[in-house]
């Protein structure tokens, strides 16, 4: 399976400050990008076609976008659908980043709508599951993780091709704090949402890519992506730089 390694870029760049790092990136990268790795550039909305133009007819990199409401089209002001995105070149979508569950208030039954709508809609979906700090401290990162999946997967077919679903474990207090999970609890909660998923999908659930995101630095990444069940990262600070991020795609 190849390693996903994945860039957040949340709402920062206007459009030129995108193009010239999606620019920069490719240009460290071409030629360079081993055999075993893909790119996947998950940028605003807004910079989605230009950054689309960048990347298109480079191999091993791909366009993904950050959100998108789960209906096919109609009166949703403000809302972009899947088809839309589609149009612009994206293959993957997230769902369940701690930000819409915990600022935009999403709960797990419509990160769920959204995992299934998206995957009918032909995009590849990056379900984000992570536990608070809280949780964590309560001894209860297992029934966090796995409510979030049995919900975020809910009415998934048991045979789902393993190509067309991620999940991503990112511990909220790990995101954007500078305090990346130790790795032996990396190791161990990738382990049960490993376990977890061949309990929930006994044909594919070993085949889907688990990305760990939390503070990911060129500094930590080589250690976090060798581990066990590691497939690949999904980084937000460290990916606003080419340099920073390039770093983190070949370590
Ligand atoms: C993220 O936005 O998904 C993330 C992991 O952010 P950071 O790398 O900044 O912690």
């Amino acid at each position: 399976m190849k390693k996903i390694m994945a860039a957040n870029w949340k709402m920062f760049k206007t459009h030129a400050q995108g193009i010239e790092t999606a620019t920069a990136l490719v240009d460290i990268l071409r030629n360079k990008l081993p055999e075993d790795r893909e790119v996947l550039v998950i940028p605003p909305f807004t910079l989605l076609h230009g950054v689309h133009n960048v990347l298109q007819g480079e191999p091993g990199f791909f366009l993904g976008a950050e959100n998108f409401y789960p209906a096919d089209q109609g009166a949703f002001t403000g809302e972009i659908c899947p088809e839309q995105l589609r149009d612009l070149g994206c293959t993957y979508a997230l769902a369940g980043h701690s930000e819409r569950r915990h600022i935009m208030g999403e709960d797990d039954a419509f990160v769920g709508l959204k995992v299934r709508f998206g995957l009918k809609q032909g995009l590849r979906m990056i379900l984000c599951i992570g536990e608070k700090i809280a949780e964590r401290k309560a001894g209860n990162v297992e029934n966090v993780l796995f409510r979030q999946l049995q919900k975020g997967l809910e009415g998934i077919d048991p045979g789902v091709d393993p190509e067309t679903l991620v999940v991503a474990y990112e511990p909220v207090w790990a995101i954007g704090t500078g305090e990346v999970a130790g790795l032996e609890e990396i190791l161990a909660v990738h382990a049960l949402v490993r376990n977890k998923l061949v309990q929930m999908f006994p044909d594919s659930g070993k085949s889907i890519p688990i990305l760990y995101g939390g503070s990911v630095k060129p500094d930590n990444c080589t250690s976090i992506i060798s581990l066990d069940n590691v497939d690949g990262v999904l980084v937000g600070g460290a990916s606003l730089a080419a340099e920073s991020f390039s770093q983190i795609v070949l370590a």
